[in-house]
C-alpha cells in the first residue's frame, strides 16, 4: 500500500513553512532527469527485477508516483502522517464510510454539501446505517445527538451554502467521548487556513476539485489522517474499491496546490471587501460571511481559522425572483456550480448545487445566493455585484 506507508526516507521539508511544503513537500527533483516538476507517470504497471522486487510500485491503482508526490504533498500541508488521492471528494467519502455496518450511526450536520447527504442517506442508510441530522453549531444539540452510541460525526465548516461555523476542537471532544470518529470535509477552508487533525479531528476529508485543485480543471477528492492503522484500512479500500485518480488528474492537482496560500489570501481579502459592499446594500437581506463581527461563529472562526475564506452567502430581499434574476445579470462572476477556483461564480442554491435536498432538512432559503469569490481585481467584482444588484 504505497499510499499508506510513512515516507520513506523523511521528507527534509518536514519542518518548513506551509507554502514552502505546499511547492515542495514529497516533491523530489526527479533522479534519472533533474526534471524539477514532478513527472506525470502515466505507465499502469512497472518493471520488477525479480518477483517481488520493484522499487515500490506494481501497478497503478495500488501506487503511482506521480500520485504518490501529490499524497505526500497534501498530507504535509494538512499536518498528517498519511495521506490518499481519489477520483472525487465523494469517492474519498465513500471510502471511509465503507465500513460502516447495519444499526451505526452517523451523525451529519444539517447543511451539510448536499451529496455529502445524498451519499450517507441514500447509499448508506438503505444498507441499515442510521443517519441523524442536526445542528452542528448548536454544541447543546451536538451533546444532545451524541447521547446515544454514534460511529462517525461528519462535519463541514465553513459549512454550505450559508457558512455556519463548527467548533471543530469542542465536537470533536464530545465525540470521541461516545466512542465516534471524527471526519472533517475541509474543502471550504483548505489546509491553509484551518487545520482540522490539530484540532482533534481523525480524517479530514477535501474534495481537490476546489480550493486545492483550483483552477476548475479537475475533479478530485482526498483524505488525510495520522492515524497509522486507520491509513492502512483506508489505503487497503482505496486499492480495493479503486476510485483512484489518474496521474494526469494528480499533476493538475499537484501544480494547483503550490499557489495555494498566495491564492488563498487574495480569496479572503476579496471576499472580505464583496461581504463589507454587501452589507448595508439596500437589495440584500442576511449577508453570511464568517469574516463580519456580526457573525455567529465569528468568535470560534477567528480561533480556529487563519482567514475567513473566499465564500460569501446572502439572501435577496424581495426573495426567490430577485435572487434567480440576480444571479443571471453578473458580468464577471459565472453563473455556474462548483467553487473555490480562480475565477468568480454566483448561483442559486435552492435550484442548482442543493436542488437535491430539497423537502429534507437540508433545504435551502429559496432567496439565498450563493458566491465563490475569485482572485481577479477587487474592484471589477465590486462594480460587478453593484450593476446585478441595481434596482431596475
Ligand atoms: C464539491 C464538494 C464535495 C464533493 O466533491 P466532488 O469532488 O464533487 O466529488 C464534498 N464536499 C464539499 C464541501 C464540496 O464542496
Amino acid at each position: 500500500m504505497a499510499g499508506a506507508e510513512s515516507p520513506a526516507t523523511p521528507d527534509p521539508f518536514a519542518d518548513k513553512g506551509f507554502a514552502t511544503r505546499a511547492i515542495h513537500a514529497g516533491q523530489p527533483h526527479d533522479p534519472t532527469s533533474g526534471a524539477v516538476v514532478t513527472p506525470i507517470v502515466l505507465s499502469s504497471t512497472f518493471a520488477q527485477e525479480a518477483v517481488g522486487v520493484h522499487r515500490g510500485f506494481e501497478y497503478s491503482r495500488s501506487g503511482n508516483p506521480t500520485r504518490q508526490a501529490l499524497e505526500r504533498c497534501v498530507a504535509s500541508l494538512e499536518g498528517a502522517r498519511h495521506g490518499l488521492a481519489f477520483a472525487s471528494g465523494l469517492a474519498a467519502l465513500d471510502v471511509v464510510c465503507r465500513d460502516l455496518a447495519p444499526g451505526d450511526r452517523v451523525l451529519l450536520s444539517n447543511d451539510a454539501y448536499g451529496g455529502t447527504y445524498r451519499l450517507l442517506a441514500r447509499i448508506y442508510g438503505p444498507l441499515g446505517v442510521e443517519v441523524v441530522v442536526a445542528d452542528l453549531s448548536d454544541l447543546t444539540a451536538v451533546e444532545a445527538a451524541l447521547s446515544r452510541p454514534t460511529t462517525m460525526v461528519v462535519l463541514e465548516t465553513p459549512t454550505n451554502p450559508v457558512l455556519r461555523i463548527l467548533d471543530i476542537e469542542a465536537i470533536s471532544a464530545l465525540a470521541h467521548r461516545s466512542g465516534a470518529t471524527v471526519v472533517v470535509d475541509n474543502t471550504f477552508a483548505t489546509p491553509y487556513l484551518q487545520q482540522p487533525l490539530a484540532l482533534g479531528a481523525d480524517v479530514v476529508m477535501h474534495s481537490s476539485t476546489k480550493y486545492l485543485g483550483g483552477h476548475s480543471d479537475v475533479v478530485g477528492g482526498f483524505l488525510a489522517t495520522s492515524d497509522d492503522a486507520r491509513a492502512e484500512r483506508l489505503a487497503y479500500l482505496q486499492n480495493a474499491a479503486g476510485a483512484v485518480p489518474g496521474p494526469f488528474d494528480c499533476y493538475l492537482v499537484l501544480r494547483g496546490v503550490k499557489t495555494l496560500a498566495a491564492r488563498m489570501e487574495q480569496h479572503c481579502r476579496n471576499a472580505a471587501a464583496v461581504a463589507d459592499l454587501l452589507v448595508g446594500h439596500p437589495a440584500v437581506g442576511e449577508v453570511f460571511y464568517p469574516g463580519l463581527p456580526s457573525h455567529p461563529g465569528h468568535a470560534v472562526a477567528t480561533r480556529q481559522m487563519r482567514g475567513f475564506g473566499g465564500m460569501v452567502s446572502f439572501t435577496m430581499r424581495e426573495g426567490e425572483a430577485a435572487a434567480v434574476a440576480a444571479v443571471a445579470r453578473t458580468g464577471i462572476f459565472t453563473l455556474a456550480e462548483s467553487l473555490g477556483a480562480v475565477e468568480s461564480l454566483i448561483e442559486h442554491p435552492g435550484r442548482m448545487t442543493h436542488a437535491s435536498v430539497a423537502g429534507s432538512a437540508l433545504e435551502v432559503n429559496p432567496a439565498l445566493i450563493r458566491l465563490s469569490v475569485g482572485i481577479e481585481d477587487v474592484a471589477d467584482l465590486l462594480a460587478d455585484l453593484h450593476m446585478a444588484l441595481a434596482p431596475r
